[in-house]
C-alpha cells in the first residue's frame, strides 16, 4: 500500500508494532537465542571499528550530564561488578517488571544514588522509562 508521506508510513510502523508487542518480542527473543553468536561477533566487530564514536558519545553525554554522570557511572560499575563475580544474577533470569512478558535484559536505577536498588527491564521498557524524563543510557 503506498503511502501519502513518510509520516504516515512511520505512524503506521508504529501502530504496528504496538498491536504486536507480544508477538514481535517473541520473535526477536527467538531471533536472538538462535543468533547468539552471529549477533555477539557482530556488536564485538562494530564495538571494535567504533571506538571513537563511542568515546565521542561517552564524552558527550559526561559533558550533558555533569556531576550527575560520575554518579551514574558508579553505580553501574557496581551492579556490573557484582554481576561479573557472580555475586547477582544476570538480569536475564527475570521477566520484565514493566511488561512481564519480555526476558529482562537491563537493571534499571529508578535512583542512582541508591545503586542496589534495581529493577530487571527489557530493553524496550528500558528505553521507555527512560523516554519520560531523560535520553536513555
Ligand atoms: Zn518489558
Amino acid at each position: 500500500m503506498p503511502y501519502k508521506s513518510r509520516e504516515a508510513k512511520n505512524a503506521n510502523a508504529r501502530k504496528w508494532r504496538a498491536a504486536n508487542r507480544e508477538k514481535r518480542l517473541a520473535y526477536e527473543r527467538q531471533w536472538r537465542a538462535e543468533n547468539r553468536q552471529a549477533r555477539n561477533e557482530y556488536i564485538n566487530q562494530w564495538n571494535r571499528e567504533n571506538r571513537d564514536k563511542i568515546s565521542n558519545y561517552n564524552a558527550a553525554r559526561r559533558e550533558r550530564k555533569g556531576d550527575q554522570y560520575a554518579i551514574e557511572e558508579a553505580a553501574r560499575t557496581k551492579v556490573n561488578y557484582r554481576i561479573r563475580c557472580g555475586l547477582w544474577p544476570k538480569p536475564g533470569v527475570f521477566i520484565c517488571t514493566d511488561c512481564g512478558s519480555a526476558e529482562a535484559q537491563e537493571y534499571h536505577h529508578e535512583d542512582y544514588s541508591q545503586w542496589w536498588n534495581v529493577e530487571p527491564l527489557c530493553r524496550t521498557c528500558h528505553v521507555s522509562r527512560h523516554s519520560q524524563t531523560e535520553s536513555i543510557d
